[in-house]
């Protein structure tokens, strides 16, 4: 049995204190907020529950399959609900689509945008799921350490399959003609912190993800995940111990030791660091251990932060669904002032958020709980005047999608951004999601799940397989796998 330190009680670290402590070691977990979750934390106020990160609950399948691994079922802890329209996207043209859960209805949809629309629609799914089969059976859970692990012969056969070398956007362009088909189907890619253009087509498995396997909603809200993982670990003897930053990782005879919390040593035999890779490395090891420096950090093409307001209005809002796409500005002038000319927005597309239209714990009654989202690039300034420059833009935009006074109902609002980003999270340039999932930062090329100092385990959006709660979740598994392996 060792004694395991864990830097950050988000979702990657969690599964890491689960998977340890079941095996028997003694586990204790540190994080510099005041509940686990990480990214995935909620909050309450004025009666209003936000979820303050994630709120598109994908891949069942696999968050399942993470339970299972337990030893545990994820329904003993929360039940979903799937989501009917799965979302809702605004357009330009002032008209709406609800994107229904029903594959028959969504192939009706796709026929009214283009000719054969359903019929396309069916075979590009179909190869999708190739794509996600692929992923989940051969390399999802792969450690990205050795070069044999993607030589392998079942992942060398479906090589071809997996598209590698096309992007997302030219795969779509080539079997979709209509702006509101590739829209749709571009969307996914969003989460993956590219353009489309930059992102390889093997990721396509996304708009399986998206259209197949649904969109769902988690009794309780999104961080119901964590306090599950939290009541697991602690039902095998993790400790947590939160409002506690972790300040170095101390090391005696070139293997790390300990944890240096409140100004006091606590030894370890090894160490997950869950918390944001670029914080770890950088400013809790000593120089010599660093694997990668600030230049490699400086190179690497980070995914968008995001301005983020959570709104608490005294009225409901009849147009808006659980989930909400304002498409009606180009995402490819957005795409280019977040990546390749990165600036405010000059006209932002961005996503909400009404949690109260499944869950009516969320709000009091007739209330309605909001969180807008606008991607944004990493490392603007981020200031209040900006924060309420764009409060008033998505307000406009909404008011006149929604065709009903909004502004007057407000009775809570708080913002978030790229300062609290690197505040709350000690996250690198105020990312919200991440490194973005280009062809260069995939699997073997994504920053080390094993430290250049022994004894340390890394986990998290940083490292593989990316950002997004399920990898999130796969990435603690992984770290705690290996661990084990060397031990
Ligand atoms: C706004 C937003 C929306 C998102 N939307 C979705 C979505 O809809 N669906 C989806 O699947 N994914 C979504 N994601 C991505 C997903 O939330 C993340 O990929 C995932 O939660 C990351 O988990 P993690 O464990 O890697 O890191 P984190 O959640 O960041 O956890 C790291 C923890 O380490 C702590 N920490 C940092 N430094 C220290 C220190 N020195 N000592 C102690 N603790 C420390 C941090 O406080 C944090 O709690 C979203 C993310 C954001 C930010």
């Amino acid at each position: 049995m060792k004694r395991i330190g864990i830097i950050g009680a988000g979702l990657a670290s969690l599964y890491s204190a689960c998977y340890l402590a079941k095996q028997g070691h003694l586990v204790v977990v540190f994080d510099k907020n005041t509940m686990p979750g990480g990214r995935s934390q909620s909050f309450q106020e004025d009666g209003f529950t936000f979820d303050m990160g994630p709120s598109w609950y994908w891949m069942p399948d696999v968050i399942d399959r993470m339970f299972n691994d337990l030893g545990e079922k994820r329904e003993d802890y929360f039940s979903l609900t799937r989501l009917d329209p799965a979302y809702q996207v605004f357009w330009e043209d002032k008209t709406s689509t609800r994107i229904p859960s029903k594959k028959a209805e969504l192939i009706e949809l796709f026929d009214t945008y283009e000719d054969k629309g359903g019929e396309k629609l069916q075979k590009f799914l179909d190869d999708a799921k190739i794509k996600y089969d692929i992923a989940m059976d051969s390399f999802i859970e792969n450690p990205g350490i050795k070069l044999n692990e993607l030589l392998k012969l079942s992942i060398l056969n479906d090589a071809l399959k997996l598209d590698i070398f096309k992007s997302v956007e030219k795969d779509i362009a080539k079997r979709f003609s209509s702006d509101k088909a590739r829209n749709i189907l571009n969307f996914p890619a969003l989460f993956l912190g590219e353009r489309p253009d930059k992102i390889p087509a093997m990721y396509t498995l996304m708009n399986y993800a998206d259209l197949e396997l649904g969109t769902w909603y988690p009794e309780g809200g999104m961080n119901a995940i964590a306090a599950a993982l939290e009541k697991i670990a602690k039902v095998h003897g993790a400790e947590f111990h939160y409002n506690i930053a972790v300040e170095e990782i101390t090391v005696e005879n070139n293997l790390a030791s300990g944890l240096k919390v409140n100004g006091k040593i606590e030894k370890f035999d090894k160490i997950i660091a869950g918390a944001d890779y670029n914080h770890v490395e950088q400013n809790l090891l000593p120089k010599k251990y660093r694997r990668y420096d600030h230049k490699y950090w400086d190179k690497r093409k980070m995914a968008p932060s995001s301005l983020i307001f959570y709104i608490g209005l005294n009225k409901q809002i009849a147009q808006l669904n659980h989930h909400n796409l304002f498409f009606d500005e180009s995402l490819t002038d957005h795409g280019k002032e977040i990546y390749d000319d990165p600036k405010w927005p000059t006209k932002p597309l961005f996503y909400v958020s009404a949690t109260t239209k499944t869950d009516s714990s969320v709000a009091p009654k007739g209330f309605e709980n909001l969180m807008v989202l606008i991607p944004l690039a990493t490392e603007l300034d981020d200031t209040p005047e900006m924060r309420e420059k764009y409060f008033k833009i998505i307000m406009d935009r909404m008011e006149l999608h929604c065709k009903e006074p909004i502004l007057e109902y407000l009775i809570y609002k708080k913002s978030f951004c790229i300062n609290d980003f690197k505040s709350a999270y000690n996250s690198y340039k105020g990312n919200a999601y991440g490194l973005a999932n280009t062809l260069g930062q995939t699997a073997n090329l994504k920053p080390k799940i094993k430290s250049k100092l022994q004894n340390v385990y890394f986990c998290g959006q940083l490292t593989v397989p990316g950002p997004g709660i399920p990898p999130a979740l796969i990435s603690g598994k992984i770290a705690a796998k290996q661990l084990i392996t060397e031990l």
